[in-house]
């Protein structure tokens, strides 16, 4: 029987045309910009996302504290969610490499952080204060999307404060496929956006930041100091523009599999979270700790935690979410 991994959108493999792709790919060095494969890949998403410029990093987390770092000089904050990547998941690496203070505020049940309590903790010109300089978000926020309107509403109230804006946006593609809109309408908002292709687009590594150039300038010189300017990087660039140019659209068929696990589930008596996009959460309390092991025997992998996230990608098709709903039917009765 073959794995069936649902603990992330990172396990996801290299499709054949990837891997193609890879063996294809015109290399440099990219420290010297001169990586062909790496600069289309940053002048494409760039302009595909309606941004100046565009830096290939080795991941997420690198990507958005060159952000934040070159948002912010030491001393200054950023708002950001209590839930937010940037803040929980990222080893406090804005504090401890940019000496930047977060100022977190609880997210919402929908994802956002409510923006009347954003601008409150927004701090005064007055030297007892750290300077806030930017609002990040994050989208999809645990597989939740943040309305248009809402974003639209932040922008208005970060350029009438004199804030930035940054969009986490490891899942941004799963949000425009959910909205039924190109990427940019949701970047459009935005100062920066850091997109993961390692995550359900399919790359094996690697992540990209886009801003002004001035921005990129700056997130360049970081990405150096902090270790993540890469030589012939262009044999992973080539696989993160193949999967930009070829595996967006088929998202739709993962977010269809977590609606479809989401309901059965829901039908078995389970307590499922709404499902947007490629992310099921389900409620269970003290029988999370036996679930792991009841599924690792049956060659399905998922997280042990009361409030469980099941993941659907590339990796996982419709018959392999019957044999999971056929799974949790019998964990219940058994
Ligand atoms: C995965 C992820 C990142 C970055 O993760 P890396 O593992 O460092 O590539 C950032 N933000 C969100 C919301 C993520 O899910």
């Amino acid at each position: 029987m073959a794995l069936i991994d649902l603990r992330s959108d990172t396990v996801t493999q290299p499709t054949p045309g990837m891997r193609e792709a890879m063996m294809a790919a015109e290399l440099g060095d990219d420290v010297y910009a001169e990586d062909p494969s790496v600069n289309r890949l940053e002048a494409w998403l760039a302009d595909e996302l309606g941004f100046d410029a565009a830096l290939f990093v080795p991941s997420g987390t690198m990507s958005n504290l060159l952000a934040l770092m070159a948002h912010c000089e030491r001393g200054e904050e950023y708002i950001v969610g209590q839930q937010a990547h940037t803040y929980k998941y990222e080893g406090g690496g804005a504090a401890v490499l940019g000496s930047i203070q977060p100022q977190p505020l609880d997210n919402e049940a929908d994802g956002s952080l409510d923006l009347a309590r954003v601008e409150a903790a927004i701090k005064p010109d007055d030297f007892h204060f750290a300077r806030t300089r930017l609002l990040a978000l994050e989208n999809t926020m645990q597989g939740k999307v943040l309305p248009l309107d809402y974003l639209a509403a932040a922008r208005e109230l970060t350029q009438r404060r004199g804030l930035n804006l940054h969009l986490d946006g490891a899942r941004l593609y799963n949000a425009a496929i959910r909205l039924g809109v190109p990427a940019r309408e949701i970047t459009r908002y935005f100062d920066s956006a850091s997109v993961c292709l390692s995550k359900g687009l399919g790359a094996p590594v690697g992540s990209v930041l886009c801003g002004s150039s001035a921005l990129i300038a700056r997130a360049r010189r970081l990405r150096k100091m902090v270790g993540g300017g890469m030589r012939q990087a262009g044999v992973l660039a080539a696989a993160g523009l193949y999967a930009l140019q070829h595996q967006v659209a088929r998202l739709a068929e993962d977010h269809a599999n977590a609606a479809r696990l989401g309901e059965a589930l829901a039908g078995l008596g389970y307590a499922v979270e709404p499902v947007q996009t490629n992310m099921v959460y389900v409620q269970l309390g003290e029988r999370a700790a036996r679930l792991k092991a009841f599924m690792a025997e049956r060659a399905i992998a998922v997280s042990a935690a009361p409030r469980l996230r099941l993941v659907t990608h590339l990796g996982v098709s419709p018959v392999d979410i019957e044999r999971v709903i056929a799974a949790f039917a019998a964990f219940r009765d058994h």
